[in-house]
């Protein structure tokens, strides 16, 4: 029987797309599926921040990869991508050798980085309070998306520019296995489709396809929250701001000679128990994203992680964010929870069976920023190009 598709992808997050968008971009029959009528998950529910500079190994080279293709996408076709570059703001000693060291390190790799003064961040980021600033590192080639859009903008561009793409929405895959020379693809419904090759991104959703397999490995799933603010027309806060915490937490900061030797001052210590960092990105409307924390739960556990939103954890957000920033915070729009799959030693976990379904699961919360350039190397492998 001849294969309908030399590809099927199962999910339309970050990571299903792109290797969608690779495999299409090759000239491969791609069709994606998403159970979904339109993506819901961690891919529209967080930041939209794309930060090479945070990311480390060949997830930095991941990052910049994306970032120029993004960049090149926007050019052709509105998909809510902006060039207003990330800051890094140090707000003590321990923070501000990190801004110094990873400055260094960028600078003999050749890529863009400036150390700004105190004087030179409050003018750039006039809402910023000058009691926490103390120095701030910044990246101008760095971009934002805008999450709720960018996923969905991309499908409309890849349906509109790949007549060799196809994408089905609401449609629950519910068995993918090997059969014959093809792989088999079942969905909720009974109906089976064909493909030379199968790719399964299917975000924290363990317990659909696979779970055996899953059930096996070192897999959690964590829970972030966050916060909006209505829209505020008067603050000019662009591009992707990152705190003190951020630098405490970043990977590309955790390669740096003194990221051993930080210490937590005691204020920060019942944040770090929630995993909080406080990032701000201003969207297009005006409104203000604030986050996040991160709580954590074995696969299986799930359910754990709680269906509420903690008040207590918005709360430690909300005081820490106005330690640092001077804007309204007091009137938010919404509060949500944005869930990620992670692996608790791999920076993803991948499994190939019979060199014909490619599972790729748990890429944490680096797949806004890496997700692109991960799935244009791994395209080329599952077709050996
Ligand atoms: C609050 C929050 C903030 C974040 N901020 C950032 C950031 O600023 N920058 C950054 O780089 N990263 C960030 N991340 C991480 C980033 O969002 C994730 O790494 C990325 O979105 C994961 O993409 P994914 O495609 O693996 O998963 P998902 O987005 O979860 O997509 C998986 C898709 O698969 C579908 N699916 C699952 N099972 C099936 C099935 N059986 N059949 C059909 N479809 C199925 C689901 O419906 C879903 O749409 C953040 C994450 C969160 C939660």
């Amino acid at each position: 029987m001849v294969s309908k598709y030399d590809l099927i992808v199962v999910g339309a997050g970050a990571l299903g797309t792109f290797h969608a968008f690779h495999a299409a971009a090759a000239g491969k029959r791609v069709l994606l599926l998403e159970k979904d009528q339109r993506p819901v998950n961690a891919t529209v529910r967080n930041f939209g921040m794309v930060i090479a500079s945070g990311m480390s190994g060949k997830w930095f080279d991941y990052g910049v990869y994306g970032t120029e293709l993004y960049k090149s996408i926007q050019q052709r076709f509105d998909v809510s991508v902006r060039n207003n570059g990330s800051v890094y703001i140090a707000s003590d000693d321990d923070e501000q050798q990190l801004l110094h060291e990873l400055k260094a390190t960028y600078d003999t790799k050749g890529y863009r980085a400036e150390l700004l003064s105190q004087t030179q961040l409050l003018a750039k980021y006039p809402a910023m309070k000058a009691s926490y600033c103390r120095e701030a590192l910044y990246f101008p080639q760095e971009v934002s998306v805008e999450p709720n859009l960018f996923i969905h903008k991309v499908h409309e561009y890849m349906l509109s520019s790949f007549t060799n793409f196809e994408m089905k929405r609401a449609t629950v895959v519910t068995d993918c296995s090997v059969s014959g020379s093809d792989v088999a693809v079942t969905m909720a419904g009974g109906e089976r489709l064909l493909a030379e090759r199968a790719v399964i991104a299917s975000g924290h959703e363990f317990r659909l396809l696979f779970p055996a397999l899953f059930k096996e490995q070192k897999l959690s799933v964590s829970k972030l929250q966050m916060l909006r603010t209505k829209p505020l027309p008067k603050l000019a806060m662009a591009g992707n701001i990152g705190t003190g915490l951020s630098i405490r937490r970043y990977e590309a900061f955790k390669e740096c000679p003194g990221f051993a030797n930080m210490k937590t001052p005691d204020h920060l210590l019942e944040l770090e128990s929630y995993g909080i960092h406080i990032l701000l990105k201003q969207a297009i409307d005006g409104t203000v994203i604030i986050g996040d924390s991160h709580e954590y739960a074995k696969i299986g556990e799930e359910e754990n992680l709680g269906y509420q939103l903690n008040q207590h954890i918005n709360d430690l957000m909300l005081k820490e964010a106005s330690r640092i920033a001077d804007f309204d915070m007091t009137n938010l729009s919404e509060s949500w929870a944005g869930y990620y799959g992670l692996h608790d030693q791999e920076d993803i976990f991948e499994h190939a069976i019979e060199d014909k379904i490619f599972i790729t699961v748990g890429i944490g919360g680096k797949g806004m920023t890496c997700s692109a350039g991960y799935a244009q190397e791994n395209i080329s492998k599952i077709f050996n190009q």
